[in-house]
């Protein structure tokens, strides 16, 4: 599972509830250009790779391999995502190198708006809402400059001309009728036949399923994850799978990626991890999903500090839910921010212990979760240029439940997310005081990691139900309650002496950081992802409504949280933080009494008074403040270069480069990591 909530990163990087790498000297790196690239709905941003020079030799060669793994597979994520992809990337990218019109024109710059949107979502489909989306030039205008392209290389497919080919790869790109989305998930239609993703061929959704129920074995304690590294297509009226294998389908791309994984396995940094590489390469070679399992056993209790995903892992691009998109994320572990982690988890016992909760509903012995921090070094496939900013894994639930998973949270991402929205000025524009904006941007990004440790290692886990309480007993409700208990959670403890005590922060500044940013956020900021007449539906946006709302109502009469309004623009206020955090210890003892006893009544009403409505006029409001900073709702990133230094044959050193030229990137991973032909 991936945490790719794009509007959440969205609403993070503006609102400054993000993280960073806990690492002071970064945070003084204020002139390093974190946003490099704006078109269309997205931007492009860089991230570092800090402490990369704690890494010894063997390290850094090891992820400079698994780095030139993870780039070999960018040609399958196209191809996986529409079947024309590759002709279509590649037909644009001609015209870009070849074109010798006139480059300072509208329609020019139209057309490298289209080009960098098909980079960014690795096809012509949203990444996001997975729609086509269309060039802004017209179609005559696109063939008068595949005309001015002398030269060019175009990717035609057997047996056509020039014109049967422009003919037919114009009409993929303009026209609204061939495949109009990527992953169709209306109900009524054959989500399988009406899906552009190149999952499957010729076949309707009723012989998926009867093929893999056909083959699926019963009562199967340990069962493979059927059809996860296949293509699905009928041959002579027959139905059958095309394997990505060494020897089947993408295996000019799969002989990279295991050219560069043997590599890395000379380089391990001990036999375990070698090993587990070794198994991956076998994977590679059969296909055979059984050492694709056993690869994720090995992964699991892998404890390196260089670590990497690599393979065909999260099924959201397939309908149905099964066939899984070739991802890579190269890494190591943060360790400083790691130790911050399980110190929390390591503690508690001793949090729950002082909840401010009916003491029955505490848990005897409660175990925390530990999740691990890593920097990221590279990123591939369907990880590039959108990325998570965490990932659980493996995804085989008895792997999980009889090995267990491993979770990250990707600091150095969310650390340059953080630092990219500094600049924008939406701080600026929904604080009140200067004194708040500067709050935030000294303590924002470590408050921000803090709650998110505290709501994930400790809040979720903590209380239990009474005998007898049904864990669905909330019902439609119990996912934002859920969530607001954790944040309670987290908030409660932001501001309690036992932080300092365990190190955490040095001032309770960090606290008020994040009590500002939490409730601005919940009376106000978040509006700008609803449309206008909507209500708030998403879970973690209800659970900020409720809890902000909350508070605010009931710390009226001692006008804990202030409404001011200067110059017609609205702002929440927080004039009295301890009687805040009062507030928050209130709400969580009433919201764990609700999940402990599955009051059902009590849990909508808090719901439904707090946590769905929009007050119009201040959604309006909020909407016309935010569209005027012209923000882009999407962020991708390109990839530090990793160089090796090379000296008599042998590697002495791995330099990082920053690059800042997203077209240049782009250009030079299709000229030098592109394996796969223009049909596969
Ligand atoms: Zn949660």
């Amino acid at each position: 599972m991936v945490h790719r909530n794009n509007l959440l990163i969205l609403i993070m990087s503006i609102l400054l509830l993000s993280c960073n790498t806990g690492n002071k000297e970064e945070k003084s790196s204020s002139d390093f250009q974190w946003q490099i690239d704006r078109f269309g709905d997205a931007k492009i941003l860089r991230y570092q790779i800090p402490a990369w020079d704690s890494l010894n030799l063997q390290q850094k060669e090891l992820v400079y391999y698994l780095s030139q793994a993870a780039l070999c597979g960018r040609d399958i994520t196209f191809d996986q995502n529409y079947k024309h992809n590759l002709v279509i990337r590649r037909t644009l990218e001609a015209v870009y190198e070849k074109y010798s019109g006139d480059r300072n024109t509208a329609d020019w710059e139209n057309f490298m708006i289209y080009l960098k949107r098909v980079w960014f979502s690795n096809g012509i489909h949203h990444h996001y809402s997975t729609d086509k989306f269309f060039p802004e030039v017209s179609r005559d205008v696109f063939v008068g400059m595949m005309q001015k392209s002398a030269g060019a290389e175009w990717p035609m497919v057997e047996g056509q001309d020039y014109n049967t080919f422009m003919e037919w790869v114009t009409d993929l790109i303009f026209n609204p009728e061939i495949a109009p989305k990527r992953v169709m998930q209306d109900e009524g239609s054959d989500i399988v036949a009406a899906s552009a993703c190149n999952y499957y061929e010729g076949v309707t959704e009723k012989e998926v399923d009867d093929f893999y129920n056909a083959i699926r074995k019963k009562e199967d304690n340990t069962p493979i994850s059927y059809g996860l590294n296949s293509k699905l297509i009928k041959e002579n009226g027959k139905v059958l799978e095309k394997k990505y294998v060494l020897d089947g389908m993408y295996g000019p791309a799969i002989a990279q990626i295991v050219y560069w994984l043997e590599k890395a396995s000379t380089v391990a940094e001990n036999d375990y991890q070698k090993q587990g590489i070794d198994k991956l390469i076998e994977y590679y070679k059969t296909g055979d999903l059984k050492t694709w399992d056993d690869y994720n056993v090995l992964w699991v209790g892998d404890n390196s500090l260089v670590d990497f995903v690599n393979g065909f892992i999260e099924v959201y691009g397939d309908p149905l839910g099964m066939k899984a998109s070739w991802e890579s994320v190269v890494n190591f572990k943060d360790v400083i921010a790691t130790r911050r982690a399980i110190t929390i988890s390591e503690n508690a016992q001793w949090f729950e212990d002082h909840s401010p909760i009916d003491p029955r509903f505490r848990k005897p012995q409660v175990k925390g979760v530990s999740a691990k921090v890593i920097t990221v070094a590279q990123l591939g496939g369907d990880c590039y240029p959108t990325t998570p900013i965490g990932i659980n894994l493996p995804n085989a639930d008895w792997i999980r439940r009889d090995h267990g998973s491993k979770s990250v949270t990707m600091e150095n991402i969310t650390y340059a997310y953080d630092q990219a929205s500094l600049g924008n000025g939406a701080l600026e524009e929904f604080c009140y005081s200067p004194e708040e904006v500067a709050i935030i941007k000294e303590h924002g990004a470590l408050a921000g990691n803090l709650h998110t440790d505290l709501h994930e290692c400790l809040g979720h886990g903590s209380g239990q139900l009474l005998p007898g309480t049904s864990s669905e007993a909330l019902k439609n409700y119990s996912s934002p309650l859920e969530e607001a208990r954790a944040d309670l959670f987290a908030l409660y403890y932001m501001m309690d002496q036992k932080m300092i005590e365990l190190g955490l922060f040095t001032t309770l500044d960090v606290a008020k950081s994040e009590y500002s940013s939490y409730i601005r956020n919940g009376l106000m900021t978040q509006l700008v992802r609803i449309v206008p007449g909507k209500t708030i539906e998403q879970a973690h946006m209800r659970s900020r409504a409720l809890i902000a709302g909350w508070c605010y109502e009931n710390g009226r009469a001692e006008n804990v949280i202030e409404k001011m309004v200067r110059d017609g623009k609205t702002y929440f206020v927080i004039n009295d933080y301890n009687k805040l955090r009062t507030l928050f210890g209130k709400l969580l003892f009433e919201m764990q009494r609700i999940k402990s006893e599955g009051d059902y009544t009590a849990g909508k009403l808090l719901v439904e008074t707090y946590a769905v409505k929009v007050d119009p006029a201040l959604h309006t409001e909020v909407l016309e403040r935010y569209n005027k900073l012209n923000l882009a709702p999407y962020s991708g990133f390109i990839n530090p270069v990793l160089e090796p230094v090379i000296v008599d044959g042998k590697i002495t050193d791995v330099k990082v480069i920053y690059p800042d030229n997203y077209t240049e990137q782009m250009m030079n991973y299709s000229k030098k990591f592109s394996f796969l032909p223009n049909l596969n």
